[in-house]
């Protein structure tokens, strides 16, 4: 695929696996949350474990998946607060400030796009103070839609106004991407190296870069390609 900076207006970033490392989640949500809930009501570890998979599993591809009231109620646990325990292995990306530096250089207009829930957000703003490189932050739960909903994308323009055949999307999830692409958004870019412990893989579908700096032109050039 072929961008051209001069075609783009708007670039749409996804946040956990996009520009922060999901490292924090999937440790947060497959070892820390069954440890803590082992602990509480006294079962084993992979009792706890199997227990709580299927829960999550119950409420993929919905809003319940990312809010931490709904599994704090669920789970009968603070889960903000659990959270906070494990806090430090919250990590932005390697070229992502470099990326958005450029951005803001060349005059983009850049929004965070994420279906994380506020107190996720405000932990994380908190955590990489990376907030003030956007121009604003959406959450899916002010839409009312998660991005695996085909509606979402078109929802999203009740909140900013882009124009979809001028638009770069970011993002660790097909799903999403996929979504986007049923609304003609033109530009889809599939981030690989979404956690600093996995071993990257191309996308069947998409676009594929491991880091931001693959984004960047040369100097004194507007395009750059990626492989699809
Ligand atoms: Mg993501």
């Amino acid at each position: 695929m072929k961008i051209d900076w001069n075609d783009i207006d708007t670039v749409l970033l996804d946040m956990d696996g996009t520009i922060l490392d999901r490292h924090f989640d999937d440790h947060f949500w497959l070892e820390h949350a069954p440890k803590r809930w082992a602990e509480r009501n006294h079962v084993p570890l992979e009792q706890a474990k199997e227990h709580l998979y299927n829960l999550f599993r119950s409420q993929e591809n919905t809003l319940n998946w990312t809010d931490l009231d709904y599994w704090s109620d669920r789970l009968g646990m603070d889960i903000p607060l659990l959270k906070r325990e494990v806090e430090h292995l919250i990590a932005v990306h390697p070229y992502v400030i470099e990326f958005l530096l450029f951005l803001k250089h060349a005059g983009k207009t850049v929004w965070l796009v994420t279906n994380a829930h506020s107190k996720t957000l405000d932990l994380k703003m908190k955590n990489t103070r990376i907030g003030p490189y956007f121009d604003g932050i959406i959450s899916a739960h002010q839409v009312g839609l998660p991005k695996e909903d085909p509606g979402f994308w078109r929802k999203l323009q009740d909140y900013i106004s882009y124009v979809p055949e001028r638009t770069l999307l970011g993002e660790d999830s097909e799903t999403n991407l996929a979504t986007a692409q049923g609304f003609s958004i033109r530009y889809l870019v599939y981030i690989s190296r979404y956690s600093s412990t996995v071993e990257p893989r191309q996308s069947d579908q998409f676009a594929t870069i491991d880091y931001f700096n693959r984004l960047i032109p040369e100097k004194g050039c507007s395009s750059i390609t990626i492989s699809a």
